[in-house]
């Protein structure tokens, strides 16, 4: 039911005229308030409203609305670092393939070589990335859900966040319509692909008629006289498991993968929620420079002060480095998934960020508010 003008400067305890001024849709005539959603998706009801007064309404931002910030406020990234202040920085890897050829087997039996020390007693947890440590001191972060939605809805929200995809094809199977698909997504964003030629333990699997089928959508293997990596494994059976992580490794010496461990830290949010334990709770993939306790971070429109970084595997973590999935404690208000991440220099920085951004968002709504009500009132006369 709508609310007359009377109504709401009773409710506001102002008079009449200051109602008229500042809500938006008041028709002078029959003392009705319309809300702004009634307006916009009933056209009927502008119709009404011109016939009884005779006029154009025209929409005023309500006073908790009005935009004063003029200058700009927001965050942005730190310019490129120069090329001295780069190290070597371990691959992200996006896991995709054909539904049963393996992904989710081979990131769990990846995800359990990764809790190194058993001793520690951590609790693995789904944060939405891990990293495995290879007994050479190097790692490889996997991003923990598998397949397309993830990859593509990264990608869309230009996080850029996966430097290899491992293709993941079961030998019993060989190439199918979503192995084809990966290749194609894969492709069309640039990422270099590995193969993983899953269930080598089944009895009578054909391996080159799988390498052939893959070379004939372009991905051609080593051992077809191509560039691409494959490795035999079994996800079952753990089997050639540390072969594929140390391939990567050698994937991304290729690839030159750097990033400046110093600066400003930048990064990108891969999962956030409200954990019943912990509260706000947020997975930050780290991009540049290194994420420790007490940063001020910016991520969208949420913010934080660093409380406390964990790992995947449950252990309080001191530093996160370029490419290193942490999660991230001391939100104040939670950021959402694929929001860039940004580190500022005081909460009192944060404050503004967040108070410019919410000041952007509430001018394009007015003007996408605007649009449609000059749209609605066109159509009704
Ligand atoms: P996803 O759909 O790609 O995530 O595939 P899953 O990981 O769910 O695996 C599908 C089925 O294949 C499950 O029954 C697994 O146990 C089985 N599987 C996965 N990897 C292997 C493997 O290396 N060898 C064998 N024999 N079975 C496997
Ligand atoms: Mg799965």
């Amino acid at each position: 039911r709508n609310m007359t003008v009377l109504d709401v400067a009773n409710v506001l305890k102002k008079d009449v005229e200051h109602v008229f001024k500042t809500l938006e849709f008041a028709d002078k005539n029959s003392d009705t308030v319309y809300t702004r959603d009634t307006v916009i998706h009933n056209p009927q009801i502008v119709r009404e409203i011109v016939k009884i007064s005779g006029c154009r309404f025209k929409l005023v931002p309500r006073p908790d609305e009005v935009v004063e910030e003029k200058e700009n406020k927001d965050a942005v990234p730190a310019p490129p670092a120069p090329p001295e202040a780069l190290r070597p920085r371990p691959p992200v890897v996006c896991v995709m393939g054909h539904v049963d050829h393996g992904k989710t087997t081979l990131l769990d039996a990846l995800r359990n070589t990764s809790v190194v020390d058993q001793e520690f007693g951590g609790i693995t947890q789904h944060i939405g990335a891990f990293e495995v440590r290879l007994r050479s001191g190097e790692t490889v972060t996997f991003l923990d859900t598998p397949g397309h939605a993830a990859f593509s809805a990264m990608r869309a929200r230009g996080a850029g966040a996966t430097d290899v995809v491992v293709l993941v094809v079961a030998a019993d199977d060989g190439v199918m319509e979503q192995t084809i698909e990966s290749v194609r997504m894969a492709r069309e964003a640039d990422v270099p692909i590995l193969v993983a030629i899953n269930k080598i333990d089944k009895p009578g699997v054909d391996i080159q008629r799988t390498l052939r089928s893959l070379a004939q959508h372009g991905v051609v293997c080593e051992a077809l006289g191509g560039d691409v990596q494959a490795v035999q494994v079994s996800a079952l059976k753990k089997l050639h498991l540390d072969t594929l992580v140390e391939a990567l490794t050698l994937q991304a010496q290729l690839m030159e993968l750097k990033a400046d461990p110093g600066g400003y830290v930048e990064g990108v949010v891969l999962e956030a929620q409200l954990d019943p334990r912990v509260g706000k709770q947020a997975t930050v993939l780290v991009q540049r420079g290194t994420l420790r306790k007490g940063c001020i971070l910016v991520a969208g429109n949420g913010w934080a002060k660093v409380r406390m970084l964990q790992s995947a595997d449950g252990r309080p973590v001191l530093e996160a480095p370029p490419s290193s999935p942490v999660s991230v404690l001391g939100w104040r208000e939670l950021p959402a998934a694929g929001d860039t991440v940004l580190e500022v220099d005081s909460e009192k920085r944060a404050n503004e960020v967040m108070k410019w951004r919410h000041s952007q968002s509430m001018k394009e709504k007015q003007e996408e508010d605007s649009e449609a009500i000059s749209e609605a009132t066109h159509r009704a006369q």
